[in-house]
């Protein structure tokens, strides 16, 4: 486990993590604009701040595209009218009063809440609860399905929600999805699964490993590119 500190460094935020079985200097930028800095335990203060010197130019040009993101994908206030990605299909929240215990759900092109009010915080859980749910059925099936056609079959199938991780195979053959895919569009979401699901034959990234995710998801590429695009109007599930 890292030891966390925050270190004010000019304009940024330093997020410092010391490691125990680090010997380099690593950085990162994360939305919402936090630089995150890990390093040895004992690297001293003034190395660190060298370091970030050095990589002043690669952190602004960082920031400069979270900004850009935060206005593209700004941050939901969980309002009715706002509209919320399913399945790529964007669906307009709906808040219907209720005597009854809260629950989301799909209604032809709506989110709906039904139930007695909520704050806006517990829209946030709702709706997230919701998209975890959908998520776990919806990639369990495919998964299946894609199984059955390409004939190679997952050890272990979990589910998961990391913020920029959309899939993971292991070794031993357990695939793991990330359940907020439910709000990406279905054939980025199915390319997932075939990337995954591929991975139980090369466990490499290779040219026939390619071929045989072209073979099931023959978009593959402009689904790639869409993940690596759009990932964060995804992120508003991130929280759970
Ligand atoms: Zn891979």
């Amino acid at each position: 486990v890292p030891q966390t500190e925050i270190l004010k460094f000019q304009d940024f935020e330093i997020e410092l993590q010391r490691r125990a079985h680090q010997r380099s200097l690593r950085l990162r930028v994360l939305p919402p604009g936090i630089l995150r800095v890990s390093c040895a335990r004992r690297t001293p203060k003034r190395d660190i701040a060298r370091f970030v010197l050095q990589n002043i130019d690669f952190i602004e040009k960082q920031m400069a595209r979270i900004r850009v993101q935060n206005e593209k994908f700004p941050p939901k206030k969980y309002q009715p009218g706002e509209t919320f990605p399913f399945l790529g299909a964007l669906k307009k929240l709906a808040l219907i009063e209720e005597d009854s215990r809260p629950r989301a759900r799909i209604e032809k092109d709506q989110l709906v809440l039904r139930g007695r009010p909520t704050t806006m915080e517990e829209r946030e859980a709702l709706i997230s609860k919701f998209y975890r749910n959908c998520g776990r059925k919806y990639l369990r099936s495919r998964a299946e399905f894609y199984a059955k056609e390409m004939k190679l079959s997952p050890q272990k199938l979990s589910f998961r929600s990391q913020s920029s991780r959309w899939g993971s195979c292991s070794s031993q053959g357990n695939i793991s999805l990330n359940w907020r895919l439910m709000a990406a569009p279905s054939p980025v979401l199915d390319y997932v699964v075939v990337h995954e699901i591929a991975h139980l034959r090369h466990y490499n990234h290779s040219r026939a490993f390619w071929d045989l995710v072209a073979e099931f998801s023959p978009g593959y590429k402009q689904n790639k590119l869409w993940l690596a695009e759009n990932q964060w109007a995804l992120d508003f599930l991130a929280k759970q």
